[in-house]
């Protein structure tokens, strides 16, 4: 039987507060913090940067092949540049869910996840996490919020950065995604059997953050 290992897979929709959620975890825990969602927007702006397509096998294989994605700390890089900002416009937002749907993207991902969080150690945001990634991982939550509370938290996010998205636009995004990340073929978002449900909608971050804490505590003893 395998041991389960010492990480944590924090799975959920678009805007549930999973990346805030898992910093703090991760920061509490003494771990480190992987963004994957960050992997795939990196990706979408990669393939978007050398002029290539999903349509086109050759030139997508080149990005695909020469891929070099790493995060310290909060921040990501693409090869070698950090790119914590660029991966986060409206266009990346809306070209990733076609990169997060191609199995071509997908596997070479999926390898570099499982290669950095190998060790344990990790908390992992994502989509996919506990039921694809890590089915392994010690601990497994599903992390929702409603439509409402979701696209509330985005906008307050973007108007922060700047960003002039409607919150009828953030919350059609948000549905959009949803739909997407739910219904593809591949990896789709789904609570994993085993995974903690934790409704945040009513919740503090401090509050989601000593949940999650004290169930992986829990659970270690
Ligand atoms: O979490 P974030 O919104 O930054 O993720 C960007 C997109 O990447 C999501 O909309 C989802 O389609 C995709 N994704 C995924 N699998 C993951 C993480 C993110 O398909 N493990």
């Amino acid at each position: 039987m395998a041991t389960s290992l010492d990480l944590i897979a924090l799975d959920g929709p678009s805007g549930a507060g999973k990346s805030s959620a898992a910093k703090r975890v991760a920061e509490a825990l003494g771990w480190a913090y992987l963004d994957t969602g960050a992997m795939f927007r990196a990706t979408a702006l990669a393939i978007l940067r050398a002029g290539a397509s999903l349509e086109d096998e050759a030139a997508l294989g080149r990005v695909l092949a020469t891929l070099n994605l790493e995060q310290v700390g909060t921040s990501i890089y693409l090869n070698g540049e950090d790119v914590s900002d660029a991966i986060r416009t409206p266009e990346i937002t809306k070209f990733v869910t076609p990169v997060s749907q191609d199995p071509r993207v997908r596997k070479v991902l999926l390898e570099q996840q499982r290669a950095i969080g190998a060790k344990g150690g990790f908390v992992v945001d994502g989509r996919d996490i506990g039921t694809v990634v890590f089915p392994g991982a010690g601990l497994k939550i599903y992390l929702t919020a409603s439509v409402e509370a979701r696209a509330e938290r985005r906008f307050l996010e973007q108007q922060a950065k700047g960003m002039t998205m409607t919150l009828a636009e953030v919350a059609a995004d948000i549905a959009r995604r949803d739909h997407a990340d739910s219904t593809r073929a591949e990896a789709p978002l789904r609570r994993a059997e085993d995974a903690v449900e934790l409704d945040s909608s009513g919740l503090t971050l401090a509050e989601v953050v000593a949940r999650i804490v004290e169930l992986w505590r829990s659970r270690k003893t």
